[in-house]
């Protein structure tokens, strides 16, 4: 993309790259004559369980759907209340405000962005019925102890692992440690399909539930219906949804899941190169990841304490894409209004979302553009830090 106020190339915020085979897998399945739930899909499925050490994993088209389903399967109505941190994608928040549900909102760590295992064992009441943790970033929140809280507590953990598709704790994945977990695949994330996603647990009569609601209800999908083994009577025994992942996006999935772990490196490759870079500006990068932690590297945040909107505009000049992730939710005029929230009252999630910015992260970039990034956010931030506004 050329940008003609900069006489420069737009180096955009998540620039989705393909090689010739994933070109290909898209290709074969356009050419198969089977475009939509099929084959693909449950090879992709059965792939995925086996990554994440899941029992089951369903095809979907978004993370959002598997959030949604998540709570549904596990029954969360009107007057329930969830709880989860304020520090995430709305997402999150919506699909429990869909199920009449109440959003219960907590503060995050400071250091890492993620929520609080105390402030969300607090915020408990009799009307709590799940908690939904966000691996912010791809960082691991501190999963074992929002689980043994939830656990005690007799809630569900349905995790919000959108930003997490890599991310384990002593080699075994993040989501391990929920009764159901959500997956993006949207066009940014780390597997990018363009949009889709994956609901996976152990739980395999929870999954049965899943598997009838996320296709209108009906006791057989479409893939027994239209396949070899002919026609088949079905019965709607729910209001189900339209949820379904189609063969070519899994056939992207597929081959974008094979070269996830070398593009991984690529990251923290990309990562170590930022923070030795950013050590000596008045930023503060990204905190360090402990031993036995796998982060994801999805977004790579800098937070300055002041005049960050005018370093954003300034890199955004320049022709750099930069992006906010996130504006605390409670800040938010939806929440505001109808359940009266307020700022002040997550400090650590408010600071935060004042000061944060998030520069391109993925493995496609090349040495030139890392440079590039590199010396434009240090222009932007040595003009405007010190300016007073
Ligand atoms: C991207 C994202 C989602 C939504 O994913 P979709 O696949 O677009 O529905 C949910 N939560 C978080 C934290 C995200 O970043």
């Amino acid at each position: 993309m050329f940008d003609n106020k900069t006489n420069k190339q737009f180096l955009p915020f998540g620039k989705p790259v393909l090689e010739e085979e994933e070109i290909q897998a898209v290709s074969d399945v356009l050419r198969s004559g089977w475009i939509t739930t099929g084959p693909k899909t449950a090879e992709f499925q059965k792939l995925f369980s086996e990554y994440v050490g899941m029992k089951r994993a369903l095809g979907l088209s978004s993370c959002t759907a598997g959030l949604f389903l998540g709570l549904k399967i596990f029954g969360i109505k009107e007057g329930d209340e969830v709880i989860l941190p304020t520090m995430t994608f709305t997402a999150t928040a919506n699909v429990i405000v869909h199920c009449g549900a109440v959003p219960v909102f907590v503060d995050v760590d400071l250091e890492t962005g993620n929520m609080i295992p105390e402030a969300f064992e607090k915020a408990i009441t009799p009307r709590t019925k799940a908690v939904m943790p966000v691996h912010l970033y791809g960082r691991p929140a501190e999963i074992e102890k929002i689980y043994n809280i939830a656990k005690k507590n007799n809630l569900y953990v349905i995790a919000d692992c959108a930003h997490a598709t890599e991310s384990r704790i002593n080699d075994l994945h993040v989501a391990s440690f929920s009764d159901a977990a959500a997956f993006s695949f949207y066009a940014t994330k780390n597997l990018a399909v363009g949009e889709g996603g994956m609901l996976v647990s152990d739980n395999e009569e929870i999954m049965e539930k899943a598997g009838v609601l996320f296709l209108h209800g009906m006791s057989k999908g479409a893939f027994s219906r239209y396949s070899a083994s002919g026609f088949k009577m079905y019965d709607i025994v729910d209001a189900g949804y339209k949820f379904n992942m189609t063969d070519i996006s899994a056939s992207l999935g597929i081959e974008q899941l094979k070269r996830l772990e070398k593009r991984l490196k690529k990251r923290e490759e990309i990562w170590r190169r930022y923070d030795e870079a950013f050590f000596s500006l008045p930023v503060k990068t990204p905190p360090l990841v402990p031993d036995g932690i796998k982060h994801a590297r999805h977004l790579y945040t800098l937070r300055v304490q002041k005049n960050r909107d005018k370093i954003l505009s300034a890199i955004q000049d320049e022709g750099v894409g930069v992006s906010i992730h996130f504006t605390a939710l409670h800040l938010h005029s939806f929440y505001q209004q109808i359940y009266g929230y307020k700022r002040g009252m997550f400090p650590n999630a408010e600071n935060i979302s004042d000061t944060t910015f998030s520069i391109p992260m993925t493995p496609y970039l090349t040495d030139e553009e890392v440079e590039r990034v590199i010396a434009t956010v240090r222009k932007a931030v040595e003009l405007h830090y010190n300016r007073d506004k």
